[in-house]
């Protein structure tokens, strides 16, 4: 019997003929990134568990069910990371990167893993990208976290997305509004799901989000954080919104939403793309002035984002959209007999070094067949080398996007072909 292996369930592979997208998203967001402050940073795929079990919160989903967690040889506990903050916060504390300023930003991009119920838009493995800025507690660098989330989507060519906004107060205003809901919902607890009747002692304000239907009705009525905000939290919220107005962000408030995790003060957001079904939310993201202190470091406040380029994608071919094609036009040698081809193979080098695209077929077949490669390969133009060419030092081109045929000085090939198609 042959073994087929497949991968493994909820990954997938990235083949070449989805490679150009990602390379065009990952680069828009670095350079994107960079235009606004984040500079790059890149940790490891796995951390310590413990970084995760402090900086995430023990009665998290994320750390209750869905790590990836195993033991190394020397007893070790490890956990591939969930998401990619926790290690950007190791790494700055790490590192005393807050030395290098009072406000420290920072941008990553890579592999997350998580072990849920692969579904659409929810995988095992899927790629995180995301800004930090750690040491502002203004909310102007709240607007700029949101601005930039926005701008990237904007630019990815997703328009048709909905930023929901809402605060969540500080550890000042939220255990007096903690009891408040506790409160309100103890009195029609019988009617919530199974699930929130667990998270009713331990993180009561998720219920808020539950998607359960008996859930919802519940919640419809129940008391909201920004009802019960201190007024610096008040302010700061005012601020958030007064500044997204002023940059021509606008958002839909909306009171029911707290985000996953523990760490989350003031603001938190999320935008959500139409199309995606249950798994809507292509970027969430918010403040969290605790997370920094709860890792072991100063109290530093931070704010920053973080999205799936899966789910992005995903959005994307909802919406019939994307970034546009852009590779470099392909040059195809076509050598007709033993010395064009030799001559092929250096040429190929040559313009290779020169910056153009080039590609061949190594199997000596006929021109005919060559000219049906250069085609299924969407070559720009053929580079036609035979024997007569050859000896008055000539090659032939023939335009395949209906530029017709012209014969050319070998001397001059490569200028000729670099000014031809490299223009663009
Ligand atoms: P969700 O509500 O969809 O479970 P989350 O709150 O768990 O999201 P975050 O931890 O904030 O998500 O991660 C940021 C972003 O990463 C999400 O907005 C989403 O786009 C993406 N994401 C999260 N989990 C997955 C997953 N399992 N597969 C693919 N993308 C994911
Ligand atoms: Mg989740």
């Amino acid at each position: 019997m042959v073994l087929r292996y497949t991968a493994p369930k909820g990954t997938r592979d990235v083949l070449p003929s989805e490679a150009e997208i990602w390379q065009q998203l990952e680069g828009l967001f670095h350079s994107l990134a960079e235009l606004y402050g984040y500079r790059e940073i890149r940790t490891p795929i796995f951390e310590r568990t413990e970084l995760f079990l402090r900086g995430l919160g023990e009665v998290t989903d994320i750390v209750q069910k869905e790590m990836f967690t195993f033991t190394d040889r020397g007893g070790r506990s490890l956990t591939l990371r969930p998401e990619l903050p926790a290690g950007t916060v190791r790494a700055f504390l790490e590192h005393n990167l807050a030395e290098e300023g009072p406000v420290c930003k920072f941008r990553y991009f890579g592999p997350a893993f998580r072990q849920e119920r692969p579904q659409a838009g929810r995988y095992q493995q899927f790629t995180q990208y995301g800004v930090e800025c750690f040491g502002s507690r203004d909310p102007a660098s709240d607007a700029e976290v949101i601005d930039l989330a926005m701008a990237f989507l904007e630019r990815a060519g997703l328009a048709a997305v909905e930023l929901r906004l809402n605060s969540i107060g500080c550890p000042i205003c939220r255990p007096a509004y903690r009891s408040r809901l506790l409160a309100y919902l103890t009195a029609r607890v019988g009617e919530l799901c199974p699930l929130c009747r667990e998270r009713m002692e331990k993180n009561p304000l998720r219920i808020l989000d539950c998607k359960s239907p008996s859930c919802r009705a519940v919640v419809a009525a129940a008391p909201l954080t920004v009802e019960h905000l201190c007024p610096a939290c008040a302010e700061h919220f005012a601020a958030v919104k007064d500044y997204l107005t002023s940059l021509g962000r606008s958002f839909i408030l909306a009171p029911h939403l707290v985000r996953g995790l523990d760490y989350y003060t003031n603001t938190v957001f999320e935008v959500v793309a139409p199309g995606l079904g249950a798994q809507d939310a292509v970027i969430g993201g918010g403040r969290y002035d605790g997370l920094i202190e709860t890792c072991g470091g100063p109290p530093t406040p931070g704010v920053g984002f973080a999205g799936g380029l899966e789910r992005l994608l995903l959005a994307l071919a909802a919406a019939g959209a994307g970034p546009r094609e852009k590779r470099v036009p392909l040059v195809f040698l076509a050598p007709l007999g033993a010395a064009p081809k030799e001559l092929a193979v250096r040429l190929a080098h040559e313009m290779r070094t020169t910056g153009l695209r080039v590609d061949l077929d190594y199997r000596s077949r006929s021109l005919k067949a060559q000219l049906r490669e250069a085609d299924r390969q969407g070559a720009r133009v053929v580079v036609i080398l035979g024997e007569d060419e050859l000896a008055r030092g000539k090659a032939a081109l023939k335009w395949l996007d209906g530029g017709g045929q012209e014969e050319i000085d070998l001397s001059v090939l490569v200028a000729y072909l670099r000014e031809k198609t490299c223009s663009e």
